[in-house]
């Protein structure tokens, strides 16, 4: 095998660590494979720009993942159901298409036991792979969020489904943060009544936001509940990518025992 490009496609892209966790697990790996970043500015060039680069693999992030979807020869069963791809590897000309950042939830949130009830604050495009992944497991999702459009298509597809203003609090064994409430702001993802409510009967609360400690997670650490932030879920579909990259080479464990240094880097 001669040495095979890899990329993140996103726009932003500056602030990814996709090529520090990709390239440390090459190079420890000894698999002739590079990493790069790359600033998509028009989706519609997603499959052009791949091929004109040369690439055999891409991460794909905010705002290309449904352009992402559209670019794909053969989707896989599961990003097929959720309409949304993540990562894209080439094979023989062709493009198969990927979604690992619900599998890596789903695993990050495996350490949580005894959970069945768990209220989703957001109902964006993470929303809407998680929610699928984790109903498919027998989890119990509800979504609560600020605006009534996006939550259209989640209450065709049967789950219940909130705006703040008519939200009807149960309990709830985990809360989850899926907004980006948080990230590049002070912003609580949902009023505070709200939250003060649904947050002490809560087993745990957790946030897809990485790096950070975000208000939400602090309202929750302030009512003494285990917390956790989106570093676990970025590692885990990290992994997953690079099982696809390397046509599964190497187990789970081994890719993470060295893509998990990028965090502390
Ligand atoms: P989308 O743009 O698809 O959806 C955004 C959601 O956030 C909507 O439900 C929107 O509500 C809600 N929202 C935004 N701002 C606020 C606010 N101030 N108050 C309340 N609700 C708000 O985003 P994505 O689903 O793509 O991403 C969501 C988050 O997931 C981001 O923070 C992203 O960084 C993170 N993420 C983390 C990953 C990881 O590996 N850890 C992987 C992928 C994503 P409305 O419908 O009313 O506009």
């Amino acid at each position: 095998m001669t040495g095979q490009l890899f990329a993140i496609f996103g726009n932003p892209v500056s602030h990814s660590k996709s090529p520090l966790m990709h390239n440390l697990a090459f190079s420890a790996l000894k698999y002739d494979g590079c990493y790069a970043r790359y600033r998509l500015e028009e989706g519609e060039k997603l499959k052009e720009t791949f091929f004109a680069l040369g690439l055999k693999g891409i991460n794909i992030t905010v705002p290309h993942k449904a352009h992402a979807y559209k670019a794909c020869d053969v989707l896989d069963p599961f990003a097929q159901k959720v309409g949304a791809v993540n990562t894209i590897v080439e094979k023989e000309g062709k493009l198969y298409g990927y979604n690992t950042d619900a599998p890596g939830f789903l695993k990050a949130i495996s350490e949580f036991k005894n959970v069945k009830k768990v209220l989703f604050l957001g109902a964006g495009g993470t929303a809407q792979s998680t929610s699928t992944i984790l109903r498919d497991e027998g989890y119990d999702v509800t979504l609560l969020n600020r605006s009534e459009g996006r939550l259209e298509k989640f209450k065709e597809n049967g789950f219940e489904t909130y705006t703040f203003e008519n939200f009807v609090p149960k309990t709830y064994d985990l809360v989850i943060n899926m907004t980006s409430a948080g990230l590049e702001d002070d912003a609580l993802p949902a009023p505070q009544a709200i939250l003060d409510h649904i947050i002490p009967g809560a087993q745990a609360c957790v946030d897809v936001i990485y790096g950070k400690e975000t208000p939400f997670l602090k309202l929750a650490r302030a009512y003494d509940k285990p917390t956790k932030d989106g570093s676990d879920m970025l590692l885990y579909q990290g992994i997953i990518a690079f099982e696809h990259f390397t046509g599964e080479k190497f187990t789970f464990d081994e890719i993470k025992n060295h893509m998990k240094k990028a965090f502390i880097l």
